[in-house]
């Protein structure tokens, strides 16, 4: 049988490496398991972080995670860079298995699983992410001044894209497969009203164009008519929707109707006694690093607490 910890965490973006930097502060000795394929988080597949305070020239993504990381290292944090497949989170001792069967206990658990933007699974949508495609208008707007951009989705948040985005773009192109948005009255009027938005409505992107390695445009197919037409644009955003990674924890913890792990806000805490969440497993709203690494915090606290009071 393995020791019991004080506390496993499940992640390693901006919300695990901060609550394992939290808790190895507070001497818990926190273990943290953060993935097999995927280390330090979505934060990896993005060059330019512009708006993570404290770096005034911007920082690398990756390097930020690397550094997030050996900063909770250095006070005690053990990371082991595997998946945690299977979970029993109802017991005092939680129980969390890895991808080689070993059985790992703990008192507190904070899960911080990320989620996972929703992808078109075109070709080329890969290799031009941060070359012209882009998940979130927040992060990436800046670099699209005076450009020509197409945002795909129908949603509050492929119009609140659309919006945000002509503050820097000379055009927005909103791609809807359908004839009507399912956004909100609100978003669709503010969108509606806009002189930079235009809607190609009844349309399906076919194909992301790559020229010399950047993005030169994209092929859409009537979805009526089939008819194919070519628009060029030099920016494309995807708002498709967000996948919360919450599979391990269905049935155990609650999950709101889109797969969010439900948390007694503003603290961390869910349903079940020490077990907390933080990061954008929770948060359908802002979806920012500073944001996951602020709930990451709260998490780390809220377990040193949870673990105090059992003593
Ligand atoms: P994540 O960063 O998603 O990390 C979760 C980690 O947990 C992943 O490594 C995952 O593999 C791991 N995991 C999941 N399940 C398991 C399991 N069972 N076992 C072990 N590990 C598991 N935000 C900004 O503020 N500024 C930006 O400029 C910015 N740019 C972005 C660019 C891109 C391309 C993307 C995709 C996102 C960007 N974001 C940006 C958003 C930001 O990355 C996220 O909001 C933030 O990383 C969320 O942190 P998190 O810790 O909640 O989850």
């Amino acid at each position: 049988m393995s020791e019991i910890r004080e506390v496993v965490i499940i992640g390693s973006g901006p919300a695990g490496y901060t609550a394992a930097l939290y808790a190895a502060r507070a001497q818990l000795k926190p273990l943290l398991f953060g993935s097999s394929i995927f280390v330090g988080g979505s934060l990896t597949t993005t060059t330019e972080v512009e708006n993570f305070p404290g770096f005034p020239d911007g920082v690398d993504g990756p390097v930020l995670m690397e550094n997030m990381r050996a900063q909770a290292e250095k006070f005690g944090a053990e990371m082991i860079d595997d998946d945690i497949v299977s979970v029993d989170l109802t017991g005092e001792i939680k129980k969390l298995t890895d991808s080689e069967g070993t059985v790992h206990r703990a008192k507190a658990v904070i899960i911080a699983t990320g989620s996972g933007y929703r992808k078109l699974g075109l070709p080329n949508e890969e290799k031009l992410s941060g070359r012209g495609v882009s998940w979130c208008a927040t992060c990436d707007g800046f670099f699209f001044r005076d450009r020509d951009i197409v945002v795909v989705g129908g949603g509050d948040t492929a119009m609140e894209e659309a919006t945000f985005l002509t503050r820097f773009a000379r055009s927005v192109t909103v791609v809807h497969r359908r004839s009507t948005l399912r956004a909100s009255q609100a978003m669709r009027n503010r969108a509606f009203a806009d002189d930079k938005i235009s809607f190609a409505f009844d349309s399906e992107i076919v194909e992301i164009k790559d020229e010399n390695g950047m993005l030169g445009g994209v092929a859409l197919r009537d979805t009526l008519t089939g008819e194919l037409r070519e628009l060029a644009a030099t920016g494309l955003f995807i708002a498709i929707g967000h996948d919360p990674r919450t599979e391990l924890f269905t049935g155990q913890l609650d999950l709101d109707a889109e797969g969010y792990i439900v948390v007694e806000a503003p603290s961390t805490r869910t349903k079940l006694p020490g077990v907390f969440a933080a990061g954008d497993v929770v948060d359908r709203t802002y979806r920012q690093a500073i944001t996951a690494a602020g709930t990451g915090a709260a998490a780390g606290l809220d377990a040193e607490r949870y673990l105090a009071d059992l003593a």
